[in-house]
């Protein structure tokens, strides 16, 4: 004979109800596994969204300003005004006292009221079907910057 937990820490972690069984036991039936899960990837799949949203428009901003060219500078209100969020990035890097930060091989470093942007010259090699994927699954995000560059 094997030594029962107390009933208060044996309940499932969805409905509450009095699990009976194996001492690992969390839910009581599938149904609430299901739905923990289910709300397990919703809130990663809310969080993760709202941050791609965030860096995609940011990526867009800085792609409009620099147009054509592998270098500009723009002042730091302009592009705030265009709803440029500083504090998300994809990378940042430290170099001679200076930071630099990236969005997707873009970088830009911050200067009193003005932003340096560049074309990252360090990025890494990256395989062909990253972009195979990134074109498919982010058709959307490539019309808005057509939009954006009016081409
Ligand atoms: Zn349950």
């Amino acid at each position: 004979m094997h030594s029962e937990k107390p009933l208060s820490s044996r309940q499932c972690v969805i409905c509450s109800s009095v699990l009976v069984g194996r001492s690992d036991k969390r839910f009581c039936d599938i149904k609430c596994r299901n739905y923990y899960h289910a709300e397990v990837r919703r809130s990663v799949k809310s969080v993760v969204s709202e941050t791609m949203k965030i860096l995609k428009h940011n990526y867009v901003q800085l792609t409009g300003m620099l147009g054509e060219k592998d270098s500009c500078v723009v002042d730091r209100l302009a592009l705030e005004r265009k709803g440029f969020r500083f504090n998300y990035v994809t990378d940042a890097e430290l170099l001679g006292g200076i930071i630099y930060y990236s969005l997707f091989g873009i970088r830009y470093r911050l200067y009193k009221k003005r932003v340096y942007i560049s074309v990252d010259s360090n990025r890494k090699p990256v395989s062909p079907f990253i972009f195979e994927r990134w074109n498919r699954e982010y058709a959307e995000t490539k019309t808005g910057i057509a939009e954006q560059l009016r081409i």
